[in-house]
Order: structure tokens, then C-alpha cells, then sequence
């Protein structure tokens, strides 16, 4: 049994993320995404496809990333 570090529901079949050198335990993406997943800095949506980088700046898409001055990105 492990904890969700999100909800604190003891799951059996939780699991585990790691991201870069910080790790979290979920039992369910949910929660998972509500800890890790990055927000776009212009609509502050949650990033759970690839999103677009720019200049160290996250975007849900390049529409995002124009918006807020960042041009000529791919999404
Ligand atoms: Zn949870
Ligand atoms: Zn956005």
C-alpha cells in the first residue's frame, strides 16, 4: 500500500513519478498532473501534452506563447 501525496487515499496500485530529481507518489494521473504537471504562464492552464518551451517559459500551445511576446514557436 502506498499513499497519494496529493489526496492521502492509500491505494494499492499506486505509483510513482519521477521528474528531473523530484519524485511523488499518486493513485490516480489526476493527481498526479494537480502535483507535476507544468501551468501555461499565459491562460494558466495545466501542460499535459508536450505544451511549447520558450526561452525557459512553459505554454500550453504557441498561441500562449505569442500572446505573451514569445514569437516563431512551434507547437
Ligand atoms: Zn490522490
Ligand atoms: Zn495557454
Amino acid at each position: 500500500m502506498a499513499r497519494c501525496d496529493v489526496c492521502g487515499n492509500e491505494y494499492g496500485k499506486a505509483f510513482q513519478v519521477t521528474q528531473g530529481s523530484s519524485k511523488g507518489t499518486f493513485d490516480c494521473f489526476e493527481c498526479a498532473i494537480h502535483a507535476m504537471a507544468p501551468t501555461c504562464e499565459h491562460c494558466g492552464c495545466r501542460v499535459i501534452g508536450h505544451g511549447v518551451e520558450a526561452r525557459g517559459r512553459i505554454f500550453c500551445c504557441a498561441h500562449c506563447a505569442e500572446e505573451v511576446g514569445v514569437h516563431h514557436v512551434k507547437a
